[in-house]
Formats: C-alpha cells, structure tokens, sequence
C-alpha cells in the first residue's frame, strides 16, 4: 500500500489503514476520479501532524476510537 489512497470496505475503512481505520479524527475524501484519501482531521487542530499521514499508521498520540455501530465524523466531501 502506498500514500494515502484506499479503497472502503463495506462502507467502513480498510483496516490495513491502521489506526486511523477507528479513528474518529479520520476524514474519507473521495475526488473528482472517485480515489479515497483519507485525512486527519486532527491535523486542523496541530499542525505537528500531517493532513495526510503514511499508512498504516501504528502509533498515534492522538487516536481517538471511533464509536462502533457508524461512521462518526467521518464525510465523503472532497476538500
Ligand atoms: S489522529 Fe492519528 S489515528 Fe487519527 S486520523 Fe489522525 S493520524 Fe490517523
């Protein structure tokens, strides 16, 4: 896997993603061609971390679990 492009699976994320699979900071962007990004939200907040980080991410200070049952936060809004 390379970047930050990844395909859903059953309407969630690709858990070969890493932690930001769960995450509730992880924004899914899908562009004009329809390829998905997915984006730390965190990112907005401190700009220590990258909007778009390396994946799988495995270690994560600011991971917060996503809560089971949805989506959360996450939209499908290209920037
Ligand atoms: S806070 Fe960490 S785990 Fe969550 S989306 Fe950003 S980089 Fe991924």
């Amino acid at each position: 896997m390379s970047g930050a492009d990844h395909p859903t699976v059953r309407g969630g994320l690709d858990p070969s993603a890493g932690l930001c699979a769960t995450c509730t900071w992880v924004r899914r962007i899908v562009n004009d061609r329809g390829s998905v990004f997915l984006r730390c939200g965190f990112a907005d907040r401190d700009p220590a971390f990258p909007r778009y980080p390396p994946l799988p991410v495995l270690a994560c200070d600011a991971h917060r679990a996503r809560p089971t049952g949805g989506d959360g936060e996450m939209c499908d809004r290209a920037p």
